[in-house]
């Protein structure tokens, strides 16, 4: 590991104004931490942001929730409100990791994990995530764990969170203090990015930007819903694909559909016309069939990562059922 330097603010302004561009903020350190041993991430200082006063989780606008950024992610998963109003999001953050870390990472840290790419991982490999220019490992070589949507010439990794397939399903804001001192509001499916020409840029961020809160939309899939993760082993993997579901269903119609896909993208995969297509139909084996289609027909797979296309539409269609069958 390469030397580094120690900074720890008690307050958001002291953590603004140590941040310089080589800088990092340290949330519970589970992933960056990790990355500074293997030498992928090179900070010449961490800025301690533990000690913020962002880590409640509160009443939030409109009947919604907020969660402090400095939140962990077992606090959260576990809190009686999250697992009452938001069931989704409990169960997705449970699926991840294990107990120990969940018990270390924040839900800022979260967000802004970056890929299990393994080419990003060796540093004696190209990869223009890592080292902008070098190339892409993955496009070529081995890539079964890699994108089926939106991926670029440049860049075709997957986003590997579970809680942010969640959020992107249920609806969230995440606020970021910026350097200057102002505030900002970032609607969450326009908070991580697809790769494009800039794969080492994962999220909208701007640089010192610090993550305060995660709000979440007024709950609507309390009673209606499902987190199924697939992964090569039932606990500490990352999944394979995964699919957040959640249905509000009055009088035996699907008033509203929240969906979102996991492991086939740069971001958290919304399922926008599947959510459509389900509003206002019933919640039959039929019209779930044809949700997943409308949305697996867009998918173009790779070398090696052919599977995740029949895995994708059976995991849509899985998940859609469990929510329907599902009542809190
Ligand atoms: C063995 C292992 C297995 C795992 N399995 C899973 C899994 O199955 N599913 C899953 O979803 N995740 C999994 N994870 C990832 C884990 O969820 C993340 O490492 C964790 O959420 C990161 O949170 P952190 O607080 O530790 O972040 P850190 O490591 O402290 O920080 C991560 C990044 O976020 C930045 N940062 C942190 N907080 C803020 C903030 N408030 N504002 C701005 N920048 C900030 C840091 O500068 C850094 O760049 C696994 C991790 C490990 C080590
Ligand atoms: S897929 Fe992205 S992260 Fe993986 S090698 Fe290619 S550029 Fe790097």
């Amino acid at each position: 590991m390469r030397p580094f330097t120690y900074t720890s603010a008690t307050t958001k302004e002291q953590a603004l104004q140590a941040f310089h561009p080589n800088a990092h903020y340290l949330g519970g350190g589970t992933n960056l931490v990790d990355l500074m041993k293997e030498d992928v991430e090179r900070p010449d200082q961490l800025i301690n942001i533990n000690n913020l006063s962002y880590s409640k989780i509160t009443a939030g606008a409109n009947g919604g929730l907020t969660l402090g950024a400095m939140a962990r992610n077992a606090e959260t998963a576990n809190h009686r409100d999250v697992r009452t109003n938001y069931p989704l999001l409990s169960m997705a953050m449970l699926s991840a990791a294990t107990a120990q870390i969940r018990n270390m990472a924040s839900n800022g840290g979260n967000l802004l994990q970056r890929t299990r790419c393994p080419y990003f991982f060796e540093t004696s490999m190209p990869c223009n995530k890592r080292e902008p220019g070098s190339g892409c490992g993955a496009k070529n070589g081995m890539n079964a764990v890699h994108a089926i949507f939106g991926y670029s010439d440049k860049c075709v990794a997957v986003h590997p969170s579970d809680m942010c397939v969640a959020l992107a399903a249920i609806g969230a804001t995440v606020e970021v203090q910026q350097p200057g001192g102002s505030s900002r509001l970032i609607d969450f499916n326009d908070f991580h990015r697809l790769p494009g020409d800039q794969p080492e840029k994962d999220t909208t961020l701007q640089p010192g930007e610090l993550i305060t809160a995660i709000h979440l939309a007024p709950p609507s899939f309390a009673d209606h819903y499902y987190y199924l993760k697939i992964r090569e082993r039932s606990s500490y993997a990352f999944a394979l694909v995964s699919v957040a579901a959640g249905l509000q269903i009055n009088n035996g119609t699907i008033t509203k559909a929240g969906l979102a896909m996991g492991c086939v993208a740069h971001k958290p995969w919304k399922l926008i016309k599947a959510e459509a297509y389900l509003a206002g139909k019933q919640p039959t084996q039929a019209n779930f069939d044809a949700a997943a289609d409308l949305e697996m027909n867009d998918a173009k797979p790779l070398q090696e990562n052919k599977y995740k296309v029949e895995m994708g539409r059976n995991a849509i269609v899985r998940a859609l059922t469990q929510a329907f069958d599902r009542k809190a």
